[in-house]
């Protein structure tokens, strides 16, 4: 029974801030949100542990459709960094807020980049597509996601100075093109370089919070020195071109790995 502890205390932890903020805010969603959640990465867990080869995409379609399908489209929130500049430049600690301090600032301290492995309904889209596994090195692009960092910053804040009336309603729309826009560049680039993830890698602006953030984190994965014989194939099979046999927080694109566990599933001295 031991082994299924993960999947239980990632639901304790979940029930926890559920809790918590339906009592500090008196607001049920947080308690039914936070819930639906933690038991959907609990069952990805579960099913991991279980061998199930498909378990990260049933966490990633639970969450990531809830989040695009139910939270966005149905009830109007903007999740994307739009929103969240949108509702901190209101002072309102709810929504997009609140989804980007627990999954994306403070959470990556502890998962890392576990929400781009498991819920991102843009990388829910991407991971279907043909090229799992780069099979050309990384390019030197990552610049970019500073800019649209900046862009998506700038045209909130351009918002607010021009008092623009109805910016719900501009949120709604912006929500809408700004996925429509991510798809688009994200299939076109994943063809072009033959790589699912090259929109992570090079465009997502919300890698400026979650890198950082997870230089630190607690999850990771690991290499046993010991019992690897440098075959290479964890770097083969890494979506995110991780040297993930250096144990060192400062190995190559150590705050890229997604937690996808890709490596750990091939590793064929289980070193990992
Ligand atoms: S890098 Fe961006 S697009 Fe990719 S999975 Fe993470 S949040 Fe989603
Ligand atoms: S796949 Fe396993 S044995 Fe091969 S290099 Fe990676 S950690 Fe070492
Ligand atoms: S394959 Fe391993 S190193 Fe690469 S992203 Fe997945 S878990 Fe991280």
């Amino acid at each position: 029974m031991k082994k299924y502890a993960p999947p239980v205390l990632m639901l304790a932890i979940f029930e926890t801030i559920a809790i918590t903020l339906w009592l500090t805010k008196g607001n049920l969603f947080y308690l039914i949100n936070f819930s639906y959640i933690g038991c959907s990465i609990a069952l990805g867990m579960f099913l991991f542990i279980r061998k199930h080869r498909h378990a990260r995409r049933v966490v990633q379609l639970l969450v990531g459709l809830y989040m695009l399908i139910y939270l966005g489209l149905i009830c109007g929130e903007n999740m994307q960094i739009e929103g969240f500049w949108y509702y901190l430049f209101t002072g309102t600690f709810e929504a997009a807020t609140i989804h980007y301090a627990v999954a994306k600032i403070f959470g990556p301290l502890l998962f890392g980049r576990g929400w781009c492995g498991y819920a991102c309904w843009t990388a829910m889209v991407l991971d279907f597509l043909p090229y799992k596994t780069p099979s050309k090195p990384r390019k030197n692009l990552g610049w970019i996601r500073y800019i649209t960092f900046a862009a998506s910053l700038v045209f909130v804040a351009g918002l607010f100075l021009a008092h623009v009336g109805n910016l719900e309603r501009i949120m709604f729309w912006a929500f809408i093109v700004g996925n429509v826009l991510y798809y688009a560049v994200g299939i076109i680039l994943a063809f072009a370089f033959q790589d699912n993830r090259a929109f992570c890698k090079y465009i997502c602006p919300i890698t400026v919070f979650l890198k950082p953030m997870s230089y630190f984190a607690l999850a990771r994965v690991k290499c046993d020195k010991d019992k690897c014989i440098s075959c290479g194939k964890c770097k083969r099979v890494c979506p995110m071109n991780v040297d993930v046999i250096d144990n060192s927080r400062k190995r190559e694109n150590g705050t890229e790995c997604i937690l996808c566990m890709e490596c750990v599933q091939n590793c064929p001295k289980h070193a990992l």
